[in-house]
C-alpha cells in the first residue's frame, strides 16, 4: 500500500530486517504466549510476530493503516485489531491475569512515549515484559543511574515499577522516513514486589515530582515546602544534595515521612 508517514501520528516505519531480527531474537517468543503490539504501522513487527504463532492484540490509531491491517491479515485467526488510542485504552480488556500475564511490544510514537509508559504502569500486574523502541534518549534517562545528568523523575518512577535493561541502539536509518534522533530498545520487566516499600503512591510521586521540578536546588530547597531539615537528618540524608543524587529508596523513605506527618 502506498502510505504517506503522519508527522502527527508520529510514523516511522522500521525497515532494517536486522534490527527487525535482532529485536524478535531478543523476545523469547513460545507459542503459547499472548502479546500486545502497539502501534503496529504497516506491520513490520507484526508479521513476523505472528509466524510465532502466538496470540496477538494490536492497537493502532490510525484508521487507513487499521484498515490496511484488516486487510493484510484477514488470514490470521490470532490477530485482533484495535482501531484506539493506545494512551486512554484500556488494556485490563486485553492483557491476560495472573499467572499468565501478557507481553507488550511497541516501536512507539515518539511525541507520546511517556504519558504511554505511564498508562500501561497502571495495568503493571497483567504484564509479564515491555519491549519498546523509544527515542535513545529517554531509554538513557529511563535508565539512568543517581548521580549522572539524566538521571530524573522518569527514573525514578520506572525504576520504582519495572527493571529497566537497554538493550542495543537503532540507528535513524533503520526507518522510513529517517527521524532526526537515534532510537534504541528498552526492556522492562514490571517488579514482582516494589524494590522499595511506598506508604502512598500520590506521596511518593509529589515528593520525586517537586525534587525534579527544581533540580539546580538542594534537595532541602527543593522540597521545602513539605518535609524540613530534621526528616532529611532522620534518613541519614545529606539535605545539600540534589535530586539527581538521591536514590529510589532514599526517596521512598522522604515519601514515607510525608505521609507520616500528614497523618
Ligand atoms: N510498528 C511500526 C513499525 O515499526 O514500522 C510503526 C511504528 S511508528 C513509529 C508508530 C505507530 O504508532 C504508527 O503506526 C502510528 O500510526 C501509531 N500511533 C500513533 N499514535 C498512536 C496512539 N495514540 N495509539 C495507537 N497507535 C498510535
Amino acid at each position: 500500500m502506498a502510505h504517506k508517514a503522519r508527522k502527527r501520528f508520529g510514523q516511522n516505519f522500521l525497515q532494517d530486517h536486522n534490527i527487525i531480527n535482532q529485536l524478535l531474537s531478543s523476545l523469547n517468543l513460545s507459542s503459547e504466549q499472548h502479546w500486545v503490539e502497539i502501534g503496529p504501522g504497516l506491520g513490520a513487527l507484526t508479521r513476523p510476530l505472528l509466524a510465532e504463532n502466538i496470540a496477538l492484540d494490536v492497537i493502532e490509531l490510525d484508521r487507513d493503516l487499521a484498515k490496511h491491517l484488516r486487510d493484510t491479515f484477514s488470514q490470521s485467526e490470532n490477530l485482533t485489531i484495535h482501531q484506539a488510542d493506545a494512551l486512554s485504552f484500556d488494556f485490563a480488556q486485553v492483557l491476560q491475569s495472573p499467572p499468565q500475564k501478557s507481553h507488550i511490544i511497541g516501536n512507539l510514537p515518539y511525541n507520546i512515549s511517556t504519558p504511554l509508559l505511564f498508562h500501561l504502569i497502571s495495568f503493571a500486574n497483567q504484564i509479564d515484559d515491555m519491549h519498546f523502541m523509544l527515542q535513545k534518549e529517554v531509554v538513557d534517562r529511563i535508565c539512568a543511574t543517581p548521580g549522572t545528568k539524566k538521571y530524573g523523575r522518569l527514573s525514578v518512577m520506572l525504576q520504582y515499577h519495572c527493571e529497566a535493561e537497554n538493550l542495543f541502539d537503532v540507528p535513524p536509518e533503520s526507518f522510513n522516513p529517517v527521524p532526526k534522533v537515534m532510537s534504541a530498545i528498552v526492556k522492562l520487566t514490571p517488579h514482582s514486589q516494589p524494590p522499595v516499600t511506598v506508604e502512598d503512591y500520590s506521596d511518593f510521586n509529589t515528593v520525586v515530582t517537586h525534587a525534579f521540578s527544581q533540580r539546580r536546588k538542594t534537595i532541602r530547597n527543593a522540597l521545602k515546602k513539605i518535609l524540613a531539615e530534621e526528616h532529611f537528618q532522620s534518613l541519614n540524608i545529606d539535605p545539600s544534595l540534589r535530586a539527581e543524587e538521591i536514590s529510589l529508596h532514599d526517596y521512598a523513605g522522604l515519601s514515607n515521612i510525608l505521609s507520616t506527618i500528614k497523618q
